[in-house]
C-alpha cells in the first residue's frame, strides 16, 4: 500500500489546485527553504483527521487556508485528497463508499473540505467554518475515518508522520516516555485505551 496522489486546494501556500502523483517506494521532495515541502505532510496530516492543527504547524484550522485566498467578503473553499493504493489483497478496508461490487477495490481516497464563510458584520475576523471528511467522496464522521485508518495501521496521531523535531525530542526523552512510543506503535495502546474507556463506563 502507498500514498498514490495528493491533491491540494487553497491549502497553505499552495493557492491554486496542486495534483501530485506518487510512485511506490521511497520518494524524496527537495526546494528551497520556505517552499512548501513540509505543508505537502501537512495537508496530508489535514486529510487523514489530525486533531490539533499545532501537528500541522498553524495555530488555528483557518491558518492552513491559503491566505491569499481569504478574503473578508467571499465564501472560501479549501480541499485536500489523498489516494491510496492498496495494492493485492486490501482485505476488508475501503469498502466505504465503494458501492457493492465484487471485486475489491484497488483505490482508497481520503479527502477533507474546510468551507470558510464570511465573518458576520463588522467582524471580518472572525469568519465560521465547517470541516467534512469523506471517504471514497461519501462523507464520513471523523470516527468513521479514523475506524478506517486504523484497520490499515494508519495513525494521523501516531508516528506514521515523524515531523521535523520528532528525532531530537524522543532521543531525550526517559525510558518510561519511550516505553508509550513502542506501545504506540506496536498497537498495545489502543487496547490500554480500550481498557481504561471501558473501565470508565
Ligand atoms: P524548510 O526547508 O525550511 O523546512 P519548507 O519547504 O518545508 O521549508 P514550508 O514550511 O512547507 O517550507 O512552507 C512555509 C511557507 O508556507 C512559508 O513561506 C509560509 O508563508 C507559507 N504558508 C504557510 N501557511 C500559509 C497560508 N495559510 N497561506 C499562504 N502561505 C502559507
Ligand atoms: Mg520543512
Amino acid at each position: 500500500m502507498y500514498v498514490k496522489q495528493i491533491e491540494l486546494t487553497r491549502f497553505k501556500s499552495f493557492g491554486s489546485t496542486t495534483s501530485m502523483p506518487l510512485l511506490p517506494g521511497f520518494t524524496v521532495i527537495s526546494g528551497p527553504n520556505g517552499s512548501g515541502k513540509s505543508n505537502i505532510l501537512d495537508a496530508i496530516l489535514f486529510a487523514l483527521g489530525l486533531s490539533s492543527s499545532r501537528g500541522m504547524r498553524a495555530e488555528k484550522l483557518l491558518d492552513l487556508v491559503h491566505s491569499g485566498s481569504l478574503h473578508s467578503h467571499r465564501r472560501v473553499e479549501t480541499h485536500v485528497s489523498v489516494t491510496f493504493d492498496l495494492g493485492q489483497g486490501s482485505g476488508h478496508v475501503g469498502t466505504h463508499g465503494a458501492g457493492n461490487g465484487a471485486a475489491p477495490p484497488r483505490e482508497w481516497k481520503v479527502s477533507r473540505r474546510l468551507r470558510v464563510s464570511p465573518g458576520r458584520g463588522e467582524d471580518p475576523d472572525s469568519p465560521a467554518y465547517t470541516s467534512t471528511f469523506y471517504i471514497n467522496d461519501v462523507p464520513c464522521t471523523l470516527s468513521e475515518l479514523h475506524e478506517q485508518l486504523e484497520a490499515m495501521h494508519i495513525y494521523p496521531n501516531g508516528y506514521n508522520v515523524v515531523l521535523q523535531g520528532d528525532v531530537t525530542s524522543i532521543i531525550s526523552m526517559n525510558a518510561k516516555e519511550r516505553r508509550q512510543i513502542i506501545d504506540e506503535l506496536a498497537g498495545v495502546a489502543t487496547f490500554d485505551r480500550k481498557i481504561a474507556q471501558a473501565n470508565n463506563k
